[in-house]
């Protein structure tokens, strides 16, 4: 039986008794697709052994985008520099590649139709939070998350004179787009790797949103791939220029995820404006913390982490949040500690890549933080890099 990649695993005799769990014989073939016989089959390593299932509507997708999942700030009011355009120009780019532009329909999904529940959210959030989100209480709620009013009343980074719909309409798209990243992360436990143009939300709380993230897209993802038994464990790698610290917070006390954060060391959520005792203060299982003046050092710091991370602990699935802002060229002033080169950037991605293509996990990854007219050059960097070599 061979896998996409060209390697080589054994199989049971009775493959129609699908899905099927065995012990594969070669550590390094952990997920992949194969066609057998006439058949598609998902293979995905998991912590209790090598599964297998019959997919009669295989699709191999590699990029999730959906526009109804675009939160569209401009509507609300919202002069956050969070940019739609930085998703779809990304998928502009990559649409002309040569390699990729007459094989749309094999690397490209374009919507999905999934939404996320009150349930969905009450896995991660507490009561009340959660459910405010479906009533009056959510223009409010997001008010907070996005850091809209200011202590003194006035309005920050907000004109809702010039606003088209009230606050509390981004719900539903809110809620598609932390739908995609748990779309992402069944695609990816499918096909071994899907990048979500959205998602990475990390500086959603339990009881809290800040730092432009209402709800943990990443948690609420884990939390439902766990619940519709699909996983069991999973690794988070957040390389965003900020800590990713709702995420911490959120699995602190659990030994079946592990958080690693590679971040500015004393940027926003780790400056003088978060107290001492602030959930954001959570350390992650593995906190990379780069102070200013030492970009130099990053990449190899992140390689030992990542390196670190394996030997402490396994996983079923791995979410990148794949954040655009530690790029020097990165609008927001809030990243200015952090100035990695557009060279590093590319290196970071295929060097995650890489690890994580050796340990054979599948892998989700999210765009996360990025702000401007020029950060979508990051996604498409790597992604005019993976796509083609994953296509063959
Ligand atoms: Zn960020």
């Amino acid at each position: 039986m061979s896998f996409g990649n060209g390697r080589t695993c054994l199989y049971p005799s009775t493959v129609s008794a699908f899905p099927v769990i065995f012990k594969s014989p070669d550590p390094q073939i952990r997920a992949g697709n194969v066609k057998f016989p006439g058949k598609y089959y998902q293979c995905c390593q998991q912590s209790f052994g090598l599964s297998m299932r019959c997919q009669d509507d295989y699709n191999p997708a590699m990029l999730l985008f959906d526009p109804d999942a675009l939160l569209d700030f401009p509507r609300y009011g919202i002069a956050i520099p969070a940019l739609d355009s930085r998703k779809i120009r990304t998928l502009e780019a990559l649409k002309i590649l040569p390699s990729l532009t007459n094989r749309q329909s094999e690397w490209l999904v374009e919507s999905f139709s999934e939404t996320t529940t009150l349930e969905d959210l009450l896995r991660v959030n507490e009561n009340d939070y959660a459910r405010g989100f479906f009533d009056s209480r959510a223009a409010g709620q997001l008010k907070s998350a996005y850091e809209l009013v200011n202590p003194d009343g006035s309005y920050n980074r907000w004109d809702p004179d010039s606003a088209i719909s009230p606050l509390e309409d981004m719900v539903p798209s809110l809620m598609r787009m932390l739908a995609g990243t748990r779309k992402a992360g069944e695609i990816a436990l499918s096909t071994g790797f899907c990048h979500y143009l959205g998602g990475g939300a990390h500086h959603g709380h339990y009881s809290f949103g800040h730092g432009f993230c209402p709800l943990n897209d990443t948690a609420i993802a884990i939390r439902r791939l766990q619940a519709d038994g699909k996983i069991r464990r999973a690794w988070v790698i957040d390389v965003d220029a900020h800590k990713g610290d709702g995420t911490a917070a959120l699995f602190a006390d659990d030994q079946s995820i592990f958080t690693l954060s590679a971040h500015m060391a004393h940027g926003w959520p780790l400056d003088d404006s978060i107290p001492a005792g602030h959930p954001s203060r959570i350390p992650s299982n593995l906190d990379i913390d780069v102070d200013s003046g030492e970009e130099d050092q990053y990449l190899e710091r992140l390689q030992k982490g990542l390196l670190e991370m394996k030997e402490r602990s396994d996983a079923d699935i791995v979410f990148v949040l794949a954040g655009a802002d530690p790029w020097e060229g990165d609008q927001l002033p809030s990243t200015g500690p952090l100035k990695l080169s557009m060279e590093q950037m590319k290196e970071r991605d295929q060097m995650i890549w890489n690890f994580l293509d050796q340990t054979g996990i599948p892998s989700a990854w999210l765009t996360a933080g990025g702000y401007g007219d020029n950060s979508w050059q990051i996604h498409t960097a790597f992604l005019s890099w993976i796509l083609p070599q994953r296509l063959g």
